[in-house]
């Protein structure tokens, strides 16, 4: 069977309206979030934990490159993982799905006969790193990003940590 991704030209902006992050003081699952009905990376955006009550506005203009962090307050992405040796990030669940589509394709498709080169080049899809479009990596990547879509909600460490690193259980 081929499974096939289509690029409807996403980038990584189309998934900044909503990024889950883990709280930088009680360590929980907290959401930074638009706070207006524009979707614009500009937005004013609201950090909130519902765990302790953190809470922090974002009104600036500087953002940061994502990595494992947000690119607003810089807090640590909840959807993180290690794969194939490198680091696997998600900005949200959305994202997530999206990665998983296009890991799991074996056809990939870009939009043809169109004229704006420089859209296309800078979509998502066209900037995968070779790891993750590797076939051979495809089951690992698939896997980590399985994990993390069971793991929503709960702790971001009991994905990162590996059994052996885990601490001893009182
Ligand atoms: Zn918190």
């Amino acid at each position: 069977m081929t499974t096939e991704f289509i690029d409807k030209k996403e980038t990584i902006y189309d998934f900044y309206d909503r990024i889950d992050v883990e709280c930088p003081d009680c360590g929980a699952h907290a959401i930074v979030r638009n706070t207006t009905d524009k979707s614009w990376m500009f937005s004013p955006r609201r950090f909130s934990c519902t765990s302790c009550g953190k809470h922090k506005e974002w009104k600036e203009s500087g953002l940061g490159a994502v990595t494992d962090s947000d690119p607003y307050f810089g807090y640590k992405l909840w959807f993180l993982a290690n794969s194939c040796g490198h680091t696997l990030f998600a900005l949200n669940e959305k994202h997530l799905d999206f990665l998983h589509s296009y890991v799991e394709a074996t056809h990939r498709k870009r939009p043809r006969k169109e004229n704006d080169e420089m859209i296309r080049n800078g979509t998502l899809a066209s900037r995968f790193p070779a790891w993750m479009k590797s076939a051979k990596n495809r089951d690992d990547v698939l896997r980590s990003i399985e994990k993390l879509k069971q793991n929503k909600g709960s702790a971001n460490k009991a994905v990162l940590t590996t059994p052996e690193a885990a601490p001893p259980t009182s």
